[in-house]
């Protein structure tokens, strides 16, 4: 990045949102991160809450707000986004995802900044297409536990892409597929540090379903590079982000049993309701659009994931 811009990260002390925080530092950019803190943590402002192009803004964007001075970027990174977190705080996540996206879109508009939304491929809902390209419509329950992300997901698009075409907004979305790494909540719920915390404790890894269901994990850091690009390159989109290459949840199980060398049991429960039953992303629009491509094999991710959750781990004793 040549020149220093001012860049906005809502949702900045998130699991995602911080990973932005920091490779924007890394490259020279000022950064405001804005959270609520009702999932995000100071904590994973840690490694670069001291840098003096860093500023935290403790806010709740569900209302409006401001930030002073020039804006260049707004990555609208703000909600609840594991499936346990979303079930818990329903009325925040929708309202996040409609008034906070709005919000959001109002400061870029004041400030004629560059918008990239984080969407996300929950709203192709259970997919009836595989894998999923940016053209499929999607197949969401709007009343499923699940719906209250996916549906303030989509309505997100909406108007992201109403902002785009009414008011001018230079905006662009990104689908955001399954993504992993370090600074992810041990306790989150979803799958990779549900898994990982398991092996590394040595408790039974808890399946839910007959495991045959399947996702594609990409590395955080491949994520970021993948999102930054979306910002700087002016496209609209919609673009998948994500790594292509899918395993069914004992698959994945037999990568973190060969990485840990753990051999603790499967516990079987049922699967939760609308969990979707295959999901893997199409990555031929960000390869053409945005040269981009994940370059992390699943298992040097998992391996830097590791590493981060066994420090975790040792220091809650
Ligand atoms: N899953 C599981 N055991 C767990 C947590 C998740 O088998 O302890 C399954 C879950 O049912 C889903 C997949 O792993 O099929 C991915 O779940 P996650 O919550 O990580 O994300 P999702 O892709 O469903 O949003």
């Amino acid at each position: 990045m040549a020149q220093k811009k001012r860049w906005v990260v809502t949702g900045g002390a998130g699991f995602l949102g911080s990973h932005l925080c920091q490779a924007l530092l890394g490259r020279g950019q000022a950064v405001v991160a804005v959270d609520n803190l009702i999932t995000g943590r100071r904590d994973n402002l840690a490694d670069f809450e001291d840098c003096p192009d860093f500023t935290f803004i403790e806010r709740d964007i569900t209302s409006a707000f401001d930030v002073a001075g020039p804006v260049d970027f707004v990555l609208n990174f703000a909600s609840p986004a594991s499936p346990i977190d979303y079930a818990r705080l329903p009325i925040e996540t929708l309202r996040v995802g409609s008034l906070g996206t709005e919000h959001a879109l109002q400061l870029a508009e004041k400030k004629g900044a560059r918008f990239v939304q984080a969407s996300t491929s929950e709203i192709y809902g259970d997919p009836l297409v595989h894998p999923q390209r940016e053209d499929y419509l999607g197949n969401v329950n709007t009343l499923g536990p699940r719906a209250v992300y996916d549906e303030a997901k989509r309505y997100g698009e909406a108007i992201v892409s109403a902002y785009r075409r009414s008011r001018g907004v230079n905006a662009g979305i990104v689908r955001i597929f399954n993504t992993y790494g370090p600074r992810m909540r041990l306790d989150d719920g979803r799958v990779v540090p549900a898994f990982l915390g398991q092996a590394l404790r040595g408790e039974p890894f808890t399946v839910f379903g007959d495991g045959s269901q399947t996702r594609s994990f990409c590395f955080v850091d491949d994520l970021v590079r993948g999102i930054l690009a979306m910002a700087e390159s002016g496209h609209f989109g919609p673009v998948n982000l994500g790594n292509p290459i899918e395993r069914t949840m004992l698959e994945f199980i037999e990568a973190i049993r060969e990485l840990t060398l753990s051999a603790q049991p499967i516990h079987f429960s049922p699967l939760p309701k609308d969990d979707p039953k295959q999901r893997r992303p199409d990555i031929h629009r960000a390869r053409e659009l945005l040269g981009w491509e994940p370059e992390v094999s699943l298992e040097e991710g998992l391996r830097k994931t590791m590493e981060w959750m066994r420090g975790v781990i040792e220091a809650e004793g």
